[in-house]
């Protein structure tokens, strides 16, 4: 098969903002398309398990070995953006803040608020990234994408595709996100634009701990309340096991002091939601994904 270049043995932990995580047997960084579709099909003729990390934003890896391959998106990062029409095709590997400055750049309205997720488009896709009411399906028209179990490539229209809160039908079938078409809004006012996404950021930043490695939002907010505000509630914000601390800025972020592992973390993602189920009566859902874990 053409074009397969994978490295072997490599250390996940750096492939996550989080910074914690086990080896990949067989690891690899496509740049195209074409690349990325290969390497799909070699493990599939090959029998490999494939796993795939956008930005590593939203990821806790467990310190294990994991078998198979594991592929970034990040390299594949092509973005067409039509100024005039709003619509906006990308390889899953763009990053958001890139497109979120590129579309204000372009007088393009609606990706101001993605300014702040370091993830890319096809993790965002994947867990329907969101801010308050605002979620990245709302701007999708469609996915381009691969089938792992019968390597058929195709388009899905969002009619077709189930959005959920930080939900996607992705997160339970065979189908990997290769590309997206999206649609903004034709707006004009650059500078406005500009502004906005500078201010949304100046706010993420001052109300999260972005100076610290982390994976956003550790669980998804129950119905009508959120996660953070039960967590800081029992007191919790500051404690640590190990390494891992949660944030003492923000209830639902669990922060990487220096030297947290795998453990340290599931350790603490567990004590978070017993407190808040005998507490509160309330079972908090991990909004991160697992990998290497029983966890899904
Ligand atoms: C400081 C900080 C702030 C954050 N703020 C927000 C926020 O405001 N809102 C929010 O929703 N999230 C936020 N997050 C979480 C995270 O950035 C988002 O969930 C983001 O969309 C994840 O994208 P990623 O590329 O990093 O995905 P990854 O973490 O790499 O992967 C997440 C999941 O998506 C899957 N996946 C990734 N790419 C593909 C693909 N091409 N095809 C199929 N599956 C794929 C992976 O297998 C994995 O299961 C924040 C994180 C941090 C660290």
């Amino acid at each position: 098969m053409k074009n397969i270049n994978y490295q072997k043995k490599v250390q996940l932990a750096c492939y996550t903002t989080i910074k914690v995580g086990g080896f990949a047997e067989y690891f690899s960084k496509p740049k195209n398309i074409e690349e990325f579709v290969n390497l799909i099909k070699w493990s599939h003729f090959n029998n490999q398990e494939c796993r795939i990390i956008g930005a590593g934003s939203n990821l806790l890896i467990n310190n294990i070995f994991l078998k198979g391959i594991t592929i970034c998106t990040k390299k594949m990062r092509s973005i067409k953006i039509n100024s005039d029409t709003g619509i906006v095709e990308a390889e899953a590997g763009v990053m958001l803040p890139t497109m979120s400055n590129l579309l204000a750049k372009n007088g393009l309205q609606g990706g101001e608020w993605t300014v702040g997720i370091p993830g890319t488009v096809g993790g965002a896709i994947y867990m329907n990234a969101g801010s308050g009411n605002l979620s990245f399906a709302k701007n999708l028209l469609s996915v381009q994408v691969i089938n792992t179990k019968t390597l058929e490539i195709f388009e899905i229209q969002k009619k077709d595709l189930n959005f959920k809160y930080r939900f996607s039908p992705f997160q339970d079938n065979n189908l990997l996100i290769i590309s997206s078409k999206m649609l903004f809004q034709p707006n004009g006012n650059i500078e406005k634009l500009l502004e906005t996404t500078k201010k949304n950021l100046k706010k993420k930043t001052e109300t999260q701990p972005y100076d610290l490695p982390s994976f956003g939002s550790v669980f998804k907010n129950p119905t009508n309340n959120y996660a953070g505000k039960l967590i800081e509630e029992l007191g919790l914000k500051g404690f640590t096991i190990g390494d891992a601390e949660i944030s003492t800025m923000h209830g639902n972020f669990i922060v990487n002091n220096s030297s947290a592992n795998s453990k340290d973390i599931f350790d603490l993602i567990t004590v978070i939601q017993q407190k808040v189920l005998q507490k509160k009566g309330i079972l908090l859902q991990p909004e991160v994904r697992m990998m290497g874990f029983d966890y899904p």
